[in-house]
């Protein structure tokens, strides 16, 4: 069987149109033996494992290039690295390794998907479409808010979901970080570098964050902890839109108090971007791809998933690589299989008419 991989023409569902100043340009057909969708360590992992594996990958990298680990600021588990390093960095290392070994790149982000047919159909926000024989989703996950009707209306404007991105907005000020994970307690720890006060604000009476995480949050000066609390409402001025203060509620005893706050962080944990694939490959309840047990392989055959789009359990940046690892592996397999399908008919078609 043939598997081509680099452009085709108009059958692959496009091609360039002729452009004339004022027409509406079409975007390019590219056929490939494996597109990776997202940009995280899973991803990059899959293309560097597919890369050598001579697949040829094209990786499409998304609206956050680099995923998760780019908002992030010191990385220390990681392993390979004796001292903490940056995870804008550590992502940066990554994309180039994929690049070098032969990995395309491609700054675009894909908008539908097709997995009913084969190749697989990609189609992207340029006008670029990807027709691939094996897909690797590598999406990630992204932060998840509260949902309360003032922490949407103050989104930008004293309420964040990234302090690595806004937390230089308010040195000196007071701010609350609400949630009891590691990316909470890492958030407050982050943001003491700028503000005079971080509250963290936990539903319960203790934390999931790692252990050494927080005995660093405990022990530092400017950080206190209000267990037993939920953020009820942002509150703030109109002209200009700003946060003034957080109306906490008492998660046992439902009293409700008010604090001044001039930033709220939201650190809550993170939802599977998944959406794209929704009806097209199986999820469980709670929108992660579900794939086989100790594989990558999802309901769809020659669709991977690796990363925090498809682990609820563990949702590390080393496991996520690994699993991009898997995921390329068992790729390279599914495309081998065929071949092998395919050269096996077409001998048997030969024998038939000899
Ligand atoms: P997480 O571990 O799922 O923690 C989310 C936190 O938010 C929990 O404390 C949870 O409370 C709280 N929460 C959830 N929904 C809430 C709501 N509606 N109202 C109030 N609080 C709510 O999420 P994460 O901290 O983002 O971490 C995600 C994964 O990434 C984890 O596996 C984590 O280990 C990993 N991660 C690792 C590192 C690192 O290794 N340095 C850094 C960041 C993240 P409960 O505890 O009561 O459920």
């Amino acid at each position: 069987m043939n598997l081509p991989s680099g452009r085709v023409g108009p059958a692959g569902g496009g091609g360039r149109a002729n452009h004339t100043p004022g027409s509406f340009q079409m975007g390019k057909s590219t056929r490939a033996k494996v597109v990776i969708v997202g940009s995280g360590p899973a991803g990059y992992t899959a293309a560097i494992y597919g890369a050598r594996a001579m697949l040829e990958p094209i990786l499409i990298q998304g609206i956050q290039p680099g995923g998760q680990l780019t908002i992030t600021t010191d990385v220390e588990n990681y392993p390979g690295f004796a001292d903490v390093i940056q995870g804008p960095w550590l992502m940066e290392q990554m994309q180039r390794q994929a690049e070098h070994v032969g990995t395309r790149i491609v700054t675009d982000h894909v908008n539908k998907v097709e997995l009913g047919r084969h190749p697989f159909r990609l189609a992207c926000d340029s006008g670029d479409v990807y027709l691939a024989d094996a897909v690797i989703i590598a999406t990630g996950a992204q932060a998840r808010w509260l949902e309360l009707p003032s922490e949407q209306r103050f989104k930008g404007y004293g309420v964040s979901a990234c302090a690595t991105c806004d937390g230089f907005f308010y040195r000196g000020k007071d701010v609350i970080v609400v949630g009891g994970g590691n990316t909470a307690v890492e958030e407050a720890l982050f943001l003491t570098n700028f503000a005079a006060k971080v509250t963290l604000v936990h539903r319960r009476d203790s934390c999931r964050a790692e252990k050494i995480l927080q005995d660093r949050l405990f022990k530092h000066p400017k950080i206190s902890v209000l267990w037993n609390s939920e953020l009820d409402e942002v509150t703030g001025s109109e002209n200009p839109l700003k946060v003034t203060a957080v109306r906490l509620k008492n998660t046992r005893t439902g009293v409700i108090s008010e604090r001044p706050a001039d930033g709220v962080f939201i650190a809550i944990g993170h939802t599977p971007a998944s959406e794209l694939f929704a009806g097209q490959v199986e999820m469980k309840p709670s929108g992660y791809i579900r794939t086989a047990p100790y594989s990558t392989a999802t309901s769809v055959p020659g669709v991977f998933a690796a990363g925090d789009v498809t682990d609820d359990i563990y949702r590390q940046a080393v496991t996520a690589a690994g699993q991009g690892c898997m995921a390329a592996l068992e790729a390279e397999r599914f495309l081998a299989a065929r071949i092998e399908q395919a050269a096996e008919s077409e001998n048997r078609a030969a024998a038939e008419v000899g």
